[in-house]
């Protein structure tokens, strides 16, 4: 259930101390050591997973009907006008710790955090293809 290296785990033992803002059997909310903003947290599932490929539909479940009520709380607490949910899933798209979690990230008008900019397909045809390998992936027999 618990990896001895993981630092979240530890978190989770109490080897570690964190700023906790929410816990259930299963669950553990608390605030990030390096904050984008204030209130930045992160959400995670108390056993161990290495992310959301590794997560069960259970442990999924509970992990995201965390995210509302502890995004909301954090969003009253800190007076934000909005909140982006982020999980980063290996080390290429910026996982650093490899135990599943997710950032609620509070945001204020022009605080300047700046998202993805997103750029289009050449053109309908590359669309649809990608979509099509997507499909396939998901369902190789069909
Ligand atoms: P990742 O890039 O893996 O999605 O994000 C890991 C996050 O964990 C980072 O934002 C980092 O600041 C945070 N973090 C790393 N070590 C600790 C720690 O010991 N305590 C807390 N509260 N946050 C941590
Ligand atoms: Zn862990």
């Amino acid at each position: 259930m618990h990896q001895p290296d993981c630092i979240f785990c530890k978190i989770v033992k109490g080897e570690l101390p964190c700023a906790k803002v929410f816990e259930t059997d299963h669950v553990l909310a608390f605030l990030d050591i390096a904050p984008v903003a204030p209130g930045h947290a992160l959400v995670i599932p108390k056993a161990h997973h290495v992310n959301l490929f590794d997560l069960p539909e259970e442990a999924a479940v509970r992990l995201f009907a965390a995210l509302s009520p502890v995004g909301a709380a954090i969003m009253a607490a800190t007076g934000a006008a909005g909140l982006n949910v982020q999980i980063n899933n290996n080390a290429a798209a910026g996982q650093v710790v490899f135990h599943a979690h997710a950032h609620l990230i509070p945001r204020h008008e022009g605080d300047g955090l700046r998202l993805w900019s997103g750029h289009p397909y050449a053109d309908n045809a590359a669309m649809q293809a990608m979509a099509a390998a997507v499909r396939q992936a998901l369902a190789p027999s069909r």
